[in-house]
């Protein structure tokens, strides 16, 4: 059969680590998140996570070797023998050539890019309240709460708060998006590949109008 490669476009804070989890789950496909993938690297204090730290918490982009170095070894794991659901990558034009070239030598190329569309200042809301979980599921304090305050539903961890997720790293973040990543749009649309998804919904409503265009395709 052939492999499924989903890209999830948006800013930060439009929604798109909530969609991919649903979607790969819901598609079983494998979810790669290069944001989550940084912040194992960090945590488990590997050269990789040295070297994206100061980006990170600057809230600019790791530079584009390194990032797509480290997507072509995760992309080639086992788990993405159905295809990904790829989420924060690509993040620039670089990378999306370089994702092509990738996916072109395994015989595959993107087949739908969900462009997750909210205005600039619900991001800020959104990024404001995010509570993560250790495991990379994503909270809401006020939109999507755990059952009780600050404690992951599944596994009873204690929840926090990203560090770039601060008000000024934020406004930067949103920035870094418009200059470097918002010209993918136009990339995809020029592919015939981008869909416009209403991110203002509800998170069921974002996945239902996804897994709708995903049957389209
Ligand atoms: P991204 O991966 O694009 O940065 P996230 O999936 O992490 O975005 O979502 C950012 C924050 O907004 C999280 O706290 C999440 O729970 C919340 N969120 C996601 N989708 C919605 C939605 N449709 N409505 C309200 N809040 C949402
Ligand atoms: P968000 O979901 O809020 O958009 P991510 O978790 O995707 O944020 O990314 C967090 C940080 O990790 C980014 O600000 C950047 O420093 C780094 N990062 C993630 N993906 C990429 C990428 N594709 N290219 C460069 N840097 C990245």
């Amino acid at each position: 059969m052939a492999k499924m490669y989903l890209v999830m476009l948006g800013p930060p804070g439009a929604g798109k680590g909530t969609q991919a989890k649903e979607i790969a789950r819901q598609l079983k496909l494998a979810h790669i998140s290069t944001g989550d993938l940084f912040r194992e690297n960090l945590k488990n204090e590997t050269e990789l996570g040295k070297l994206a730290q100061s980006y990170m918490n600057a809230g600019e982009l790791v530079p584009d070797d390194v990032t797509v170095r480290m997507v072509e070894d995760r992309i080639s794991r086992p788990d993405c023998e159905r295809g990904a659901v790829l989420d924060g990558f690509p993040r620039t034009p670089n990378q999306a050539k370089a994702l092509d070239d990738l996916l072109g030598k395994l015989g595959s190329s993107v087949k739908l890019v969900p462009y997750i569309k909210v205005p600039d200042e619900v991001l800020v809301e959104r990024l404001s309240g995010r509570w993560m979980s250790p495991s990379g599921r994503v909270y809401h304090a006020k939109y999507n709460p755990p059952k009780v305050k600050w404690i992951d539903d599944l596994d009873g961890s204690q929840l926090y708060q990203r560090e770039d997720d601060k008000p000024e790293t934020v406004r930067h973040r949103i920035e870094v998006y418009n200059e470097q990543t918002s010209p993918l749009i136009a990339y995809y649309q020029e592919k015939n590949l981008l869909v416009e998804i209403d991110g203002t919904q509800g998170i069921e409503k974002v996945t239902d109008a996804i897994m709708k265009a995903v049957g389209e395709v």
